[in-house]
């Protein structure tokens, strides 16, 4: 096992105690309901688990990425909506404040998200051929389009919107042209008149998260606020993505620890011809194979979470790390699944299956595996 500080065991079995007492009561319900309890947010914000990356001078906890990895993954253990609900509102929509918003929004919204206000963050397009728009106009810029797949985008309080404020012109081998000029700015749903959000639909897993469809139809939003500089949007994005896909990683490693606990568990109590299945081979096999991919998945976590406290370079670890917890997240909830045999079909008798489904998405979520392997590649080939 990773060797952590005193500090970061003390923060663990604090989110442990916490999403097993408050998360995991809740988790079964929530998903079959496929929405997400407001009581489970409101004890995720009266825990200060929400505040964690929001540096302590705003009224957070200001946690090191390490202390932030292995909270999400106790979340996660617990319910892998719950981890999304707070990693997207954290390493995403928090981080990208705390790193480049203005003394003055800081101070404005920073207190509010460690406490109560639901954050969320917006860069995806229904159709990445149609980006969503958002021409000056005056004092404000006027934001039309469509983002989809946002978590927490349907109930969220403020939103990090991703929009094309104009055109630049870019020199290329002394031939010029226009480039898209992307921003990042910041909405306050309570004052976006025009705004329509709506579900995404109904998911294969994370079922219980919040995930939508934002659609702007002329929604005025203050050229104050402007997050970081004007046209440096894309840029600021894929910054906090490295992160992102750091609390990505820890999350698939959450859901592979709860599918290897039942796993071994229900191998022990299982008798089938007068044995626990545990006393299988074929069995203790698959235990093992778990077990070995998900350590390794967890110690490539950590190492990316700690390069990037120690200030090192960490885009390609983060990636690495992304890509292969989500993977082996999905293999060992499919091990897990098997090691139960009909039991694991059955919602009402295992939750390995919600294991199974929420494991999926996490290939998919914050860059698909091959987004990852590109970004990995790229670092190799650098040259
Ligand atoms: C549950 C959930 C929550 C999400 N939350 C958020 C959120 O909070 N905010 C947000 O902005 N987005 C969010 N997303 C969106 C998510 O980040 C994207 O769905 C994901 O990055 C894939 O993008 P896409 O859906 O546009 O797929 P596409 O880009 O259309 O990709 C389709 C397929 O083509 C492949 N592909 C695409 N481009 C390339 C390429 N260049 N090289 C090789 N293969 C390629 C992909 O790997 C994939 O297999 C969420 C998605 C889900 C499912």
């Amino acid at each position: 096992m990773f060797d952590l500080t005193e500090k970061q065991t003390e923060i663990r079995a604090w989110a442990r105690e916490f999403a097993e007492l408050e998360i995991a009561p809740r988790a079964a319900d929530m998903d079959r309901a496929g929405t997400y309890d407001p009581a489970a947010l409101d004890a995720l914000f009266g825990a200060g688990m929400m505040g964690l990356l929001v540096p302590s001078d705003h009224g957070g906890t200001g946690a090191s990425t390490l202390e932030y990895v292995t909270a999400v993954e106790e979340l996660a253990r617990c319910d892998a909506s719950t981890a999304l609900v707070m990693s997207i509102h954290s390493s995403l929509c928090v981080a990208l404040l705390a790193e480049h918003a203005s003394d003055r929004i800081r101070e404005h919204v920073l207190p509010e998200l460690a406490t109560k206000k639901l954050g969320a963050f917006a860069l995806t397009e229904l159709d990445p051929t149609k980006p969503l728009v958002a021409p000056e106009d005056g004092d404000h810029f006027v934001a039309s389009g469509t983002k989809m797949y946002i978590t927490n985008g349907p109930i969220a309080d403020v939103i990090v919107l991703f929009g094309v404020t104009g055109q630049i012109e870019v020199e290329k081998d002394g031939k010029k042209s226009l480039r898209d000029e992307t921003s990042a700015l910041l909405v306050e749903a309570e004052h976006a008149d025009g705004l329509t959000r709506e579900s995404a639909g109904t998911k294969i897993g994370l079922r219980a998260a919040p995930v939508g469809k934002l659609t702007f139809d002329g929604v005025r939003i203050p050229a104050a606020h402007v997050v970081g500089k004007r046209g440096k949007g894309m840029r600021m994005a894929f910054g906090v993505l490295d992160g992102g896909r750091i609390g990505a990683a820890a999350m698939a490693v959450g859901i592979g620890q709860a599918a290897l606990e039942a796993a071994t568990g229900y191998a022990l109590s299982r008798v089938t011809g007068g044995r626990p299945i545990a006393k299988f081979q074929a069995v203790q096999l698959m235990i093992a194979d778990m077990a070995t991919r998900l350590e390794a998945a967890r110690a490539l976590t950590y190492q990316a979470a700690s390069a990037m406290d120690r200030g090192e370079p960490y885009a390609e670890l983060a990636a690495q790390a992304k890509l292969f917890a989500s993977e082996t997240a999905s293999f060992v909830a499919s091990k897990a699944l098997q090691v139960h045999g009909g039991a694991g079909v059955v919602a009402e008798l295992h939750p390995v299956e919600r294991y199974f489904r929420d494991a999926r998405v996490t290939e998919i979520i914050e860059g698909t595996s091959e987004i990852q392997k590109l970004v990995v590649a790229g670092w190799e080939l650098r040259g």
